[in-house]
Order: C-alpha cells, then structure tokens, then sequence
C-alpha cells in the first residue's frame, strides 16, 4: 500500500475546474516534485491533502487512514505538514525560540538543536528570525515543521525569492531531510535548476491533473511537456 494515495480528486470553484480527477501515489521515503504552470492547481491539491479544502469528489489515502474530509488539525496530527510560500516565522523571536514553539506542538520529543544544525542555523540561535536572510527565513520554517515531527512533508514553492546558491542548499537541505531524516517529501516548485538538483521523479500537472511524469531528463525531452512549460512559457528564475 502506498503511503499517500490521491485517487480522481476535484476541486471546483464557481464553475472554474482547478483540480480535475487528480490521481497520484507517493511511497513511503520517496521524494517528489510537482511542477506546471501558474494556476494549474498545485497549491490547491496542497489545500485538499491538508484539510484546508473538501473535495468536491474523489478520496485521500494517507498512512493507512482514509482522511478525506477530516479537519487540518486532524490531518496535522496524522503526521502531514505542510510549508507555505511566505515563511510563517515569529519574527520577534529568536531562532532558538521559533523552533522551541514548534516543537511544543509536536506530541514527540524533538531535539531543537540538530534541527538547527540541519538547517544551517547552528550559529543563529539568538539571532530575531526577523533580522535573517530571505533563504534562512525559509530555512527556519522548514526547521520549525520538522520541528512538528511529521512523516509526510508537503512544500509549495520553497526556494521562491531566493538566490541561485540559496536554491542549491535548499535543494541539499530537501535532499538530506528525506534521506537521513526519513521523511517523504512533496515538494511543488517552479524553479527548474531547483528541480535539477532535487533529481527526482517528477509530475508534471496541467489544468487540475498529471500530463506527465518520468525523472528530469524524460520530462525536458516529452514534446507535451515542452510545449506546455518550456515552450509556451519562460521559465522564471525564482518564480
Ligand atoms: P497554482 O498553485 O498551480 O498556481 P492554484 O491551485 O493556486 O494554482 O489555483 C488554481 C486555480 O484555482 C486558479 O485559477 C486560481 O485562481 C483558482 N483558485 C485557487 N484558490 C481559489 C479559491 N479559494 N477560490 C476561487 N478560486 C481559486
Ligand atoms: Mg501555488
């Protein structure tokens, strides 16, 4: 049985279509990316596994439970987290004490130090997470979620903003975190350097479903692909 098990999800809102029989497995550990043009539905497949929206049809698998329909806090507490464009950080308090609040609403003990060495804040602990840089503000937020202790992690955009070489550690950091932390990742970007580095099976999504998947050098080379993202579109840098 597979650890996430989208099956025909929609979504609609006001007659627009923006998740349309979306089917989807991730195994357990694996990490994914799904990719594919502004307003093709990624962050509202995010809003449908976290609880955020109801499915207008269709059902959501994860970790042996049927959790379509459930409340985000329920979902939340099955062990999925869920990372969003703009860093949600306190940014009055230190780094130290973002990551503490964090762990507090996880029912496991968390061990906040490796946290930060993980995140390359290991220096930072007394700084005001207002005062870091764009990359660590969102480095942090990563931290503050696994401080959380979930299994599943679901990351929308996660370099946006950032500098080529904070979009390479980013890519490293997703990479270790799933490695050596176990975790099973999905992660939606646009950024295909990023999606380089990442080098895993990827999902190409256009208007509310999967047009593709294969690994990075099959996806750059379908001519449906090419002509949906590639072709059609500039790719922005930091989008
Ligand atoms: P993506 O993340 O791929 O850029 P979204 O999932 O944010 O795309 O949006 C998909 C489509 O659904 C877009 O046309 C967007 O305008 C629309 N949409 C998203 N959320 C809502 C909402 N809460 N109410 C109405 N329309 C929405
Ligand atoms: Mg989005």
């Amino acid at each position: 049985m597979s650890f996430l098990e989208l099956r025909s999800l929609t979504k609609n809102f006001d007659g627009l279509r923006a998740v349309d029989g979306f089917s989807l497995l991730l195994e357990k550990g694996s990490l994914n990316a799904l990719v594919g043009p502004n307003g093709c539905g990624k962050s509202t497949l995010f809003n449908l596994i976290t609880g955020a929206l109801r499915p207008d049809s269709g059902s959501i698998l994860f970790d042996g439970h049927d959790i379509t329909g459930l409340a985000p806090h329920q979902i939340a507490r099955l062990g999925i987290g869920r990372k969003f464009q703009v860093p949600a950080i306190f940014d009055e308090l230190t780094v130290q004490e973002n990551l503490i609040i964090a762990a507090g609403r996880s029912p496991k003990r968390t061990d906040v130090n490796s946290i930060r060495s993980l995140i390359r804040l290991e220096d930072a602990q007394d700084r005001m997470a207002g005062e870091l840089a764009h990359g660590q503000k969102q480095w942090l937020e990563i931290g503050m979620l696994l401080a959380q202790t979930p299994t599943l992690i679901l990351l929308d955009e996660p370099t946006a903003g950032m500098t080529a070489t904070e979009t390479r550690a980013t890519a490293e950091l997703i990479r270790t975190i799933n490695q050596s932390e176990k975790l099973t990742v999905l992660v939606i970007e646009h950024d295909m350097a990023f999606i380089e580095y990442l080098a895993c099976p990827l999902h190409v999504m256009s208007k509310g479903r999967i047009l593709k998947s294969g690994s990075y050098s099959d996806i750059r080379q379908d001519p449906d692909v090419r002509a949906l993202y590639f072709g059609m579109q500039e790719i922005p840098a930091n989008a």
